[in-house]
Order: C-alpha cells, then sequence, then structure tokens
C-alpha cells in the first residue's frame, strides 16, 4: 500500500509547522499546538475535542468513525517536549529547518512525528471514505514528559470514554536500531513500573570535631554505596524472554549463542560486564532486573554540626510483574536494617500479549517499510502515556514508525532528549505510509 507524494508532502508541511511551535515542559502550554492539529483535522471535515485540566494544558482528542462491529483503534502521541539548549543546536530547536534530507527541530522523534503522521492517517482515510468496521481515535496529549499527570492521566480519569479502544499505537517503537549490522524495529510491549523512594538514616548529632561511629550520613552513604547497577537480582521475566531471543535470534553466530546466557541469573553480570557498547549494556540489564538510582541527597546545615538524620532519594523501576514490595524487599535486603524506606510516588508496570492479530500486523508493516527491518518486542526502563491508558485495558503497542537511512548513521538513542533532534524526511514518509496501511488493514479488515 502507498499513498499519493502530494499527501506525503502534505504531512512534511503539517509536522514542520508542528514542530515551530514551542511545547517545551515545564511549563507546556500544549493549547497551541492542539489548535493547530485541530484546525487541520477541521479542514477535512473532522471534529477535535480540546480538554484542558488547566489552562492551556490541552490535550486533542478525535475520533473517525468505523460501523462499530469491531472495538476501537487509538493512536496516541504527546504533544510537549523536553527543553532543548539552542547553543548546542546546529539550527534553532523551533525552526524546523530542512538540511540535506534531514528535519531539524525539538520533538522531531520525540514525538510530534506521531502526532502529525496519526492526523494525517485519519485524514487520508476521511478523504477517501474508506469503509472502516473499527472506529480510529486519535489522542494527542499534554504532559507526558513531566509524568502524564494532565495529559493522559487526566484523559483516563475524566474522560474515558472518549479514549477507551481495544489496542493503542504510540510511543516507543518502530523506528531502526543497528545491532551488529542487523536492522532491529524495537515495539515496545512492556515498560517497568517506576517507584520513587526515600532513604532516611538517623545518628546521634554533636560536635563535628568529635568524630562519631553513628554519624548518619556514614551510615547513609555506606548503604547507598552498595547500589552499583548490579545491585539487585536479575529476575527473566516472560517480556525480557521475548526481546532478548527475537534480537539474539537476528544477530551473527556468536551474538545468538551469546545473548540468551543473559538470561540466567548466574551468568548475566558477567555477560553485562563485557558487552562492547555499554548503552546496550545498560539498557540490557534495566530489562533483567528492578532497579534503583540514588538521586537526590541531603543532610546537614553546618559544618561543624553532625546532623541528626541523612536522607536520599532513589529512582527505582520495577520489572513487569514486580510490585513496589517486592523492590522494598530486595532493597531492604542490600540497604540493611538502619535504613528507613518510604514510598513517595508510585506507577505500575505494563505488559502487553505479543500474541495478536495486531502485533502480527506490526512486524508486516516493518518488513514493508524496510525489508531488511525485524520487528522485536520490548521492554522500556522508563514509562509513557502506556501507563495511564492501559488502565483502561487497552493493549498498547509502541509503534510510531520511522525508517533511518544505513548512512549517515544517526541512532534514535543519541536523538531522543538530544542535541540536533533531527528525522529523515524519507524516513518520515516511509513511516506516515506503514502507520497508515497498518490502521488501513487492521480498521477495515
Ligand atoms: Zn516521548
Amino acid at each position: 500500500m502507498s499513498l499519493p507524494e502530494k499527501l506525503l508532502d502534505e504531512a512534511v508541511e503539517l509536522f514542520r509547522g508542528l514542530l515551530r511551535i514551542d511545547t517545551t515542559n515545564p511549563p507546556g502550554r500544549e493549547r497551541a499546538a492542539a489548535e493547530y492539529l485541530a484546525d487541520s483535522l477541521a479542514r477535512d471535515g473532522l471534529d477535535a475535542k480540546l480538554l484542558e485540566p488547566e489552562k492551556d494544558r490541552t490535550s486533542l482528542v478525535a475520533r473517525l468513525k468505523g460501523d462499530g462491529s469491531k472495538p476501537p483503534l487509538l493512536l496516541t502521541a504527546h504533544l510537549d517536549v523536553v527543553a532543548a539548549e539552542p547553543a548546542r543546536w546546529r539550527h534553532p530547536p523551533f525552526s524546523a529547518v530542512v538540511e540535506d534530507g534531514w528535519i531539524y527541530g525539538r520533538g522531531a522523534v520525540d514525538m510530534k512525528n506521531m502526532a502529525a503522521m496519526s492526523a494525517m492517517v485519519l485524514k487520508a482515510l476521511r478523504r477517501e471514505g474508506a469503509a472502516l468496521r473499527r472506529d480510529v481515535i486519535f489522542a494527542a496529549v499534554a504532559d507526558e514528559e513531566a509524568g502524564c499527570d494532565k495529559g493522559s492521566r487526566f484523559l483516563v480519569d475524566h474522560h474515558a470514554e472518549l479514549v477507551r479502544a481495544e489496542f493503542a499505537l504510540g510511543e516507543i517503537g518502530g523506528f531502526t536500531q543497528e545491532l551488529n549490522g542487523v536492522r532491529l524495529y524495537p515495539i515496545q510491549v512492556a515498560q517497568k513500573g517506576m517507584v520513587w523512594l526515600k532513604a532516611r538514616v538517623e545518628g546521634t548529632p554533636g560536635h563535628g570535631s568529635m568524630p562519631r561511629e553513628d554519624n548518619a550520613v556514614l551510615g547513609l552513604s555506606a548503604s547507598l554505596a552498595r547500589l552499583g547497577p548490579g545491585a539487585l537480582p536479575v529476575h527473566p521475566t516472560k517480556a525480557a524472554r521475548s526481546f532478548i531471543g527475537a534480537v539474539a535470534r537476528a544477530q551473527p553466530l556468536a551474538a545468538r549463542l551469546l545473548l540468551p546466557l543473559l538470561l540466567r541469573p548466574s551468568l548475566a553480570d558477567r555477560l553485562l560486564s563485557r558487552l562492547p557498547d555499554r548503552g546496550v549494556a545498560r539498557a540490557m540489564n534495566a530489562i533483567l532486573r528492578n532497579t534503583v538510582s540514588p538521586t537526590v541527597l541531603r543532610a546537614g546545615e553546618k559544618t561543624n554540626v553532625i546532623p541528626s538524620f541523612a536522607e536520599a532519594q532513589l529512582d527505582g523501576r520495577t520489572l513487569p510483574g514486580q510490585s513496589p514490595e517486592d523492590l522494598l524487599r530486595e532493597l531492604r535486603a542490600v540497604l540493611g536494617e538502619k535504613v528507613h524506606l518510604e514510598v513517595l510516588n508510585s506507577m505500575e508496570p505494563v505488559e502487553a500479549p505479543t500474541d495478536t492479530p495486531l502485533f502480527t500486523a506490526l512486524s508486516k508493516a516493518v518488513r514493508e517499510m524496510d525489508p531488511q527491518g525485524i520487528a522485536v518486542p520490548s521492554v522500556i526502563p522508563g514509562f509513557t502515556d502506556a501507563g495511564p491508558l492501559s488502565r483502561l485495558g487497552t493493549t498498547y503497542y509502541g509503534f510510531s514508525p520511522i525508517c533511518f537511512p544505513p548512512s549517515p548513521r544517526v541512532s534514535f538513542s543519541d536523538l531522543y532528549h538530544g542535541d540536533d533532534e533531527r528525522i529523515p524526511v524519507e524516513g518520515f514518509k516511509r513511516g506516515l505510509i506503514a502507520l497508515y496501511s497498518t490502521v488501513r488493514g487492521w480498521c477495515s479488515a
């Protein structure tokens, strides 16, 4: 399936217009971007609802009706972006400059591309009067980068009927990730949970001139020093097995044999320490265990006063199937009894099945977009709108397709929240075709 060149060019211009709207979060102010998309949809007779929990923190929901004989499909993207430092960029981050076939802009891959593609899919289906059995819903949401509260979480809590769907396609996946010359396309099927914690140690206060063995700062720092990347046990979950299995099957012989050994708890750490690509090693480590990163420290006010307590904040992440209590139990075993732990905030992990006809359709779309491309079901260590949206019973897949050229070799992970965020014009167009044919096939079948 393809799309006329004229429509693809129109999509590029819609996308560039969206990139020019600064939706840096904080403060977000997604309204202008939501209105821009609503105007574009209206030109094709598509009504969009703009919804906001507070002024200018706007999400958009539009629906192209099917005959209702099958449940809806949701296309979703967030409209906010993370901050950019213009001095570090080749082109101003909100200028959408095109150079050598690449479009530059904050949000180019994370993820105004998906917002523009989804709007265009609705417009294209509307124009051709496609006979659909499923509604296609498009939700462009606010506030993902700051934790989803004013975007997808607000929609799920207050407007569930507008976004409830059987399946959703959104962040993160469908882009080229080269490993040992193999062109992989991760599709998010699981994401870790989040458990933010406070760790506190109490001690006896006193004068700094007379050191004490029960100094709270020493107690806390000794415990925290035990929290390296490999501190907590390895759990080879189903999601990790299917991801590592799929990546390994596509690899040259040595990697094909070695990668599955990561799933053996007794061998995992030895192998991780030997992976030459440290970025890959960190990503693999994160999908094999619950993790915790100390991020904030607080103790004492004066150089000559031993404080009565020391505190740290820990960013904990749990695997699918693991609860905050599981993480606390593992942490207590490492930190010892003197450290008091308190949960500050948490989000459940998410896991979707991969043995669905839609997942099969996504794998096929990847092969059509890139004949050498191989879809792999992936687990992501961070969180996305999949968290709130899955609470409605929706099966969420990360599929915002982009086809990156073999050269110049640019990696999605470097662009994601990075300087000079950009996307190849051709790769964007091929992504749009892949998304359009998947949606059309899935919703009219
Ligand atoms: Zn994002």
